[in-house]
């Protein structure tokens, strides 16, 4: 699935990776509401290839019929199709110097997508897998997810086909110095405000950090959000992501009068998202029994130890695999981590890892929620079979806003050059993410569509936007 290999002859390209780990074809299939339907097409025919942007755009578009209906200024003010055009794409070249003296060189990307709220705001992605159409779907996600927040962030997203896995510190350290000897110039605390994503954690972001520092010459904490409690970091902005999910599902859980208590979870991914999802599943009483990587996935039915799952993952920046070795656990290399029983699944590591065959099996063993700690994990066709078996289903725009709204809350302390207690930062995502779902619900059954959270979600995103960019005139 990734290549490991550092070895190439010198002066050579990266070689790009399969683009996604299972989209192998544009999946869009369903038919729109007639006003969207041309809309669609232009987006298809404007950005050719590019499938997980066209998947984002389509699920978006199902959720906007009643809108047109109900705001025909929108349409006659072309928001729609404004909104699918980023107002700025940048692609670099960044060369680097391995650690055998050659010169390896890797593709940049940045797309400053919506502005209309607040400066872009959205993590670098560092994986083989990057092209423009990844960093487009991303960016286009994390518009809407910005406006859920309810915080002045408006959306991009941006990142690298560079494979940070087997490499040196020295070498993650050329080429992030690199990267932001050209991204520098894009970006700033009023204009564009990147963070992490996969590949791309506290490390990379000092890094980063560093370079800007000493390219501009100021201190401009506000420039990059993930960064070290000690130069400017935020409290929670590491657990904020997977805290922010389980929050959501609480709130899930509350409205139907129950809780996390006993019930068996499965996480997909051991990553950032990943770690922090179970490490809060089982403060709130919940039992976490498989996770993966891209290699294969660990059962532990007496529950994942997560100091052990840190001190792989985090410390030796190891494989799952490890854990299994170390705890007797059961690894399986070949399969799927959904045909574990469960009744909460959260799927924490990529897009579309989640399809319609994973969907029958979560469904036969009896899954009651599924909530996105990932971008798009879910594909259409596994989204529309969970739904429609009655599975609670929480879209990864509102239920992982939890990383980029405390990234936002970095940025005000940043601004006010104060510091919050882990205990405050905590309870204002707490309160952000109820406010998230409470956005959604209500958004929801305003819409005639009462439960419907993907609707609610990107209903209650879009309108936001939308009129902001009414406000704002045509720019
Ligand atoms: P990390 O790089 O920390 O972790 C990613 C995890 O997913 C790793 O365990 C990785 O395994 C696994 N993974 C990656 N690709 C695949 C694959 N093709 N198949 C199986 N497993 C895979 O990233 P994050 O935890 O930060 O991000 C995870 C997801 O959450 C992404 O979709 C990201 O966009 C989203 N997200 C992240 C936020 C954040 O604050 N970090 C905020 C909102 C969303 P391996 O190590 O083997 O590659």
């Amino acid at each position: 699935m990734e290549s490991g290999s550092t070895s190439r002859d010198p002066g050579t390209w990266q070689d790009p990776a399969p683009r996604s780990p299972h989209v192998t074809e544009d999946p869009v299939t369903t038919d729109l509401h007639p006003t969207l339907q041309p809309m669609f097409e232009t987006v298809l025919r404007r950005n050719p290839g590019e499938v997980e942007f066209h998947q984002a755009a389509h699920e978006v578009f199902e959720s906007l019929s009643p809108v047109v209906a109900k705001r025909p200024e929108y349409v006659q003010a072309s928001i729609i199709e404004r909104i699918c055009e980023p107002e700025r794409q940048i692609i670099f070249r960044v060369p680097w110097i391995d650690d055998s003296g050659k010169v390896q060189i890797n593709r940049g990307f940045r797309v400053e997508f919506n502005s209309a709220l607040g400066p872009y705001k959205g993590g670098l992605r560092f994986h083989p897998s990057v092209y423009l159409g990844i960093v487009k779907f991303l960016g286009f996600e994390q518009i809407f997810k910005n406006a859920l927040t309810g915080m002045p962030i408006g959306g991009g997203k941006g990142g690298s086909d560079f494979d940070p896995k087997g490499k040196s510190d020295l070498e993650i350290m050329r080429f992030c110095q690199s990267f932001m000897t050209e991204l520098y110039r894009h970006i700033g605390e009023y204009t564009d405000v990147p963070a992490g994503d996969i590949g791309v954690g506290g490390r990379e972001i000092g890094y980063l950090f560093g370079q800007y520092k000493r390219i501009t010459n100021r201190y401009e904490a506000g420039v990059l959000t993930g960064k070290g409690l000690t130069w400017g970091g935020s409290m929670v902005r590491t657990e904020a992501t997977g805290y922010g999910l389980v929050y959501f599902v609480d709130e899930m859980l509350r409205a139907d009068k129950t809780s996390f208590d006993g019930k068996k979870v499965v996480v997909s991914g051991s990553g950032n998202v990943a770690i922090y999802a179970a490490e809060k599943v089982s403060q709130l009483g919940g039992t976490v029994v498989a996770m993966s990587d891209s290699g294969g996935y660990i059962v532990d039915e007496g529950g994942i130890d997560l100091d052990l799952m840190k001190e792989i993952k985090e410390v030796r920046r190891g494989r799952i695999s490890e854990y299994a070795e170390s705890r007797g656990a059961r690894y399986v290399e070949d399969g799927s981590i959904w045909d574990v029983p469960c009744q909460i699944a959260l799927p924490c590591a990529t897009q579309n890892e989640l399809d319609e065959n994973h969907a029958a099996s979560l469904i036969e063993n009896g899954v009651e929620i599924v909530a996105e700690g990932a971008n798009m994990p879910t594909t259409q066709a596994g989204t529309r079979a969970l739904r429609e078996a009655g599975v609670r289903f929480a879209p990864g725009k509102a239920a992982n806003a939890g990383g980029v709204a405390t990234s936002a809350l970095e940025m005000q302390q940043n601004a006010s050059r104060d510091s919050w207690s882990f205990e405050d930062t905590d309870a204002r995502l707490r309160e952000i993410m109820q406010g998230i779902f409470g956005n959604c619900m209500t958004t929801a059954e305003e819409y005639d569509m009462p439960g419907d959270y993907v609707a609610g979600a990107n209903i209650a995103g879009f309108t936001q936007v939308a009129d902001a960019m009414l406000a704002l005139g045509v720019i």
